[in-house]
């Protein structure tokens, strides 16, 4: 995947394939039509077809891939924490998957972003019994008409029990099942809304949308975002991850400090 030569493929057939998880999707030939189709509806449609895939990584530390990013899953005594929501027509097959995980509840959901391919299960984790934590900008972007004009798209509010309802500004701290984790806010990136949350014990740290593992990212001005931005938020991962750590990308497969995939 991180071969792939992207240099010729137009930056819109990128936007194409976010939230798809794989550099393939760009050149499977159904995909590269998706600009026509509409982007937002062929993430969702790409959603409802794929399998959710659980990856155990460190600790009681899991991630679940496949619905829209990367899907990270803190199980205890407490309750599951969820980092990310996924696509609602995932619902079914996320919450399968969380079961054969354990038989412990969702409690807690923390969102690293606004981006609906991140939020889009919050209003069903929510029902499950979740609280929503994320950056004040987050809960600015749900709950208002926000138009991303990278995928010709407007998102109407999200549904009440969507909107976070733990907000913060510049950094937060949870401790959960004997595990601390901390959030901290990029500032302008991928988005104006984008966190990244560090399992501390476990050193695994995801990472958002500011890093999309083997291909090129998607940044979305329209919402705060810019290539300066993300520049910035890459120097901060590389200087909070040593080479123990666990990345996990906003979307591809789970990797390191060197950019490749783990365990290598
Ligand atoms: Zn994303
Ligand atoms: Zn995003």
């Amino acid at each position: 995947m991180n071969n792939v030569n992207l240099s010729n493929v137009s930056r819109r057939r990128f936007i194409a394939a976010a939230g798809f998880g794989a550099a393939t999707a760009v050149f499977a030939p159904h995909l590269l039509f998706a600009q026509e189709s509409g982007i937002v509806p062929t993430m969702i449609n790409e959603a409802a077809r794929a399998k959710i895939e659980v990856h155990p990584l460190r600790r009681n530390i899991s991630v679940l891939e496949g619905s829209g990013g990367n899907i990270a899953v803190l199980t205890g005594k407490s309750g599951k924490l969820l980092i990310d929501s996924g696509f609602t027509v995932s619902r079914a097959r996320i919450a399968a998957a969380l079961d054969d995980l354990s038989s412990d509840p969702v409690v807690r959901l923390i969102n690293t972003h606004w981006h609906i391919d991140h939020t889009d299960g919050n209003a069903w984790v929510h029902s499950a019994g979740a609280t929503i934590t994320a950056h004040e900008n987050t809960k600015k972007r749900l709950s208002t008409t926000t138009r991303v004009e990278g995928w010709s798209y407007t998102f109407p509010p999200a549904p009440a029990g969507a909107i976070p309802t733990t907000v913060f500004d510049e950094e937060h701290h949870v401790h959960h099942n004997d595990t601390r984790i901390a959030l901290r806010y990029y500032g302008p990136a991928h988005t104006d809304s984008d966190i990244s949350v560090l399992f501390e014990e476990a050193d695994i740290i995801h990472v958002g949308d500011t890093w999309w593992n083997g291909f090129y990212p998607f940044i979305d001005y329209s919402t705060g975002g810019s290539i300066d931005g993300m520049i910035r938020a890459t120097g901060r991962n590389l200087t909070v991850v040593t080479d123990k750590t666990i990345v996990l990308p906003g979307h591809g497969p789970v990797g390191n400090k060197a950019g490749t995939t783990w365990p290598s």
